[in-house]
């Protein structure tokens, strides 16, 4: 027998379901056709195939096109994608999770009081991107190997925030080493609920089982991170994108699975894992009785 658990906050968090409801009313509702996303409304290819099925097509440069709808997707846009938008013919809706705006206008608050902004975070995330965007000067620090970035800001104040899908370990751990050059530094916690209670019932889950199976797109920073910090705890943990990565050999000797899938992966995929465990675990029983 074997038992799988599913981690108490997984999967599709706050902003994406609301985006997700925003483009399916888009598509529903007949909007001025051909309806966009400006990049993947969010980081899991499934979801994103799904939507082309539909007719929502992800599109990296806006000056590709001259007509139709662009949703923005959860992440933000870069203010440069913006400011074209509104020369344009499209229409636009805007998708962005309330928590990134609200990162977005922490960032300006910041910038407009006279504090340098440094953003802890992914430099090439498309939410950082758009983070960086909102005022000059940005500096993004994504580990303590960057931290000579800082050294030109020196003599002035400063304020911190951060992508709202880092863990709070390499925030704190960058605030401490950035607060060394620094007399004035504002600290704005920007990290977002959803990601601290994925982090947090994930790591929980880790340490009470064989095999630790995080799922989520390739490309979803939070669901690298959660597959960083369960390693940690699990040596058995594997970051898969859907239920046809799972190996027999993945299963072999486990009694007990945890899975825990980032703020971007639907509930089809983490069910469909759930049935390709117990699948393979039947025919691996099969197979041993024969022996
Ligand atoms: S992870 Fe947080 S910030 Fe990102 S979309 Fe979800 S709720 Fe919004």
């Amino acid at each position: 027998m074997i038992r799988v658990y599913v981690a108490k906050h997984s999967g599709f968090c706050f902003g994406v379901k609301r985006a997700m409801n925003i483009i399916d009313d888009v598509a529903k509702k007949g909007k001025k056709k051909p309806i966009y996303t400006l990049g993947p409304i969010i980081h899991n290819p499934q979801t994103v195939d799904k939507l082309k099925e539909r007719g929502v097509t992800p599109l990296e440069d806006i000056n590709d096109i001259n007509e139709g709808t662009v949703v923005l997707r959860t992440h933000g846009v870069e203010k440069r994608f913006l400011e074209s938008l509104k020369r344009s013919n499209l229409d636009v809706i805007d998708a962005t999770c309330p928590f990134v705006s609200r990162a977005q206008d922490y960032v300006k608050k910041l910038k407009e009081n006279g504090y340098n902004v440094i953003i802890i975070g992914e430099n090439n995330h498309p939410e950082v991107l758009a983070l960086k965007s909102q005022v000059s000067g940005a500096i993004v620090i994504e580990n303590g190997d960057e931290i000579s970035k800082i050294k030109s800001l020196k003599g002035s104040k400063v304020g911190i925030v951060s992508q709202t899908t880092q863990s709070i370990e390499n925030f704190k751990g960058l605030v401490c080493l950035i607060m060394d050059y620094f007399k004035e530094v504002l600290v704005i916690n920007t990290i977002c609920n959803a990601t601290s209670q994925r982090q947090e019932s994930a790591i929980a889950l880790a340490g009470k089982v064989d095999l630790m199976l995080i799922v989520g797109g390739k490309n979803s920073g939070n669901t690298k991170r959660l597959y960083t910090l369960c390693k940690r705890i699990a040596k058995h943990t594997h970051h898969i994108e859907t239920a046809k990565e799972i190996k027999k050999s993945m299963l072999r000797n486990v009694k007990n699975v945890g899975i825990a899938a980032g703020a971007s992966t639907p509930d089809w995929i983490v069910n469909d894992v759930k049935t390709n465990i117990k699948k393979i675990y039947k025919e691996e029983l099969k197979n041993d009785r024969k022996r």
